[in-house]
């Protein structure tokens, strides 16, 4: 489901390219894409490269990985795995209530 990518996406492998590293903001920005794996390979090693050294940012990963679990489970019971995601904003907006990382 990629219909091109979202101009920050683009913005975001112009400065890999450019010899830029993912920072927390990106992180915060990308999870989403990135649980999605919705991400290229390469974005996907940068990312995990900065999760590896950055533990705000795994936690929020966790907290993201959680909350979606959970925010699933929540709309779209076991039996009815048809329904599809959790809407996004709904997401977003628990996120934005625990606070994302600065
Ligand atoms: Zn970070």
């Amino acid at each position: 489901m990629s219909a091109g990518a979202p101009r920050e996406f683009t913005d975001l492998l112009n400065r890999l390219e450019a010899g830029g590293s993912i920072n927390c903001r990106d992180c915060s920005d990308f999870l989403m894409a990135y649980l999605d794996n919705d991400l290229g390979q390469d974005v996907r090693d940068r990312f995990e490269q900065h999760l590896n050294k950055c533990c705000s940012c795994r936690n929020y990963v966790e907290t993201y990985r959680q909350t979606v679990k959970l925010a699933q489970e929540a709309c779209c019971p076991k039996a009815n795995p048809h329904l599809g995601k959790c809407p996004p904003e709904l997401i977003s907006a628990i996120l934005s209530a625990l606070g994302r990382p600065s």
